[in-house]
């Protein structure tokens, strides 16, 4: 796999930084069953339209399908979710779609990561405090709670995803960011409690060490097998932690990657 930033060249942008995309030096990708255009010169992604311009609209189409938390927005608009996907899906980073990552993972649908995050935010007008993520794939996702929270810790157990976080996120110097190696069913207790919890992937059950490991205060939104009688299907869940005691709500019906115990 080709991470789309190592073709470009070396000189890092901050963070936030300036959108500027990724050239494909053979022309556009071919979007499958569509001709292929050649172009004289190398063409920017997005027929002439630049990153920003093609994440303001998928951040306008965000709030027309029900996303209102304005960071949520601001934070979608602001990471290039074309630098972690392979060079051969760059065309699609914007479309409301989860795309392959490698090792049989994907990254989530950007409608779905907003819904996620603006759950987990709980309206709150300030930033979060430290925050969990369950399943770093390619990064994206702990780069937008990089920009709600004060410090997010992601863990992921599959080294190849890990060491491809670690890649992506370098360029950013995300300072509040801390990826972690390892099985996220028993969560990180270094970092308990969290002001929120999140999980990229679906188990049976919520592990008891996630409950454990929230703040009271807290929230966690997560993915959960709907039940016995729902054979495959999952549904969002989110668990407040109260002071007297855990609050469950089951929100809408997802697919996510399945949550795997131990490393690989
Ligand atoms: N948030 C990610 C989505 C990755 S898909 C992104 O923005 O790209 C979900 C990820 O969860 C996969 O990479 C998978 O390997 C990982 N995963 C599954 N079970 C896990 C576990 N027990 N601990 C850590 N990561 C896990």
């Amino acid at each position: 796999m080709v991470d789309s930033h190592r073709s470009q060249p070396k000189k890092r942008p901050g963070f936030p930084a300036s959108l500027e995309l990724a050239r494909p030096t053979g022309g556009l990708p071919a979007a499958s069953g569509h001709r292929v255009v050649k172009v004289a010169a190398p063409a920017p992604l997005g027929l002439g339209m630049d990153s920003s311009a093609v994440r303001h609209s998928m951040v306008t189409k965000l709030a027309r399908q029900g996303i209102s938390d304005p960071q949520v927005l601001s934070a979608m608009g602001t990471v290039e979710r074309h630098r972690f996907v392979d060079s051969a899906l760059v065309n699609q980073a914007y479309e409301d779609t989860s795309l392959p990552i490698g090792l049989g993972q994907t990254i989530s649908k950007p409608g779905v990561v907003s819904r996620m995050l603006e759950l987990l935010r709980q309206g709150s007008a300030t930033r979060l405090g430290r925050v969990l993520e369950i399943g770093t794939g390619c990064g994206y996702q702990a780069a937008v709670l990089s920009l709600l929270c004060t410090e997010v810790y992601s863990i992921e157990r599959l080294r190849g995803l890990h060491d491809k976080a670690r890649d992506n996120l370098r360029p950013l110097r995300l300072a509040n960011v801390h990826l972690l190696f390892g099985d996220g069913m028993v969560g990180y207790d270094k970092g308990a409690p969290y002001a929120g919890i999140i999980a990229a992937a679906g188990g049976e059950a919520l592990p008891q060490c996630w409950l454990d490991q929230l703040a009271v205060g807290g929230r966690l939104v997560a993915p959960v097998a709907a039940g016995a009688n729902s054979p495959g299907r999952q549904a969002l869940v989110v668990v407040d932690k109260t002071p007297q005691g855990l609050r469950q709500t089951v929100m809408e019906a997802v697919h996510f990657v399945p949550l795997k115990s131990g490393i690989a």
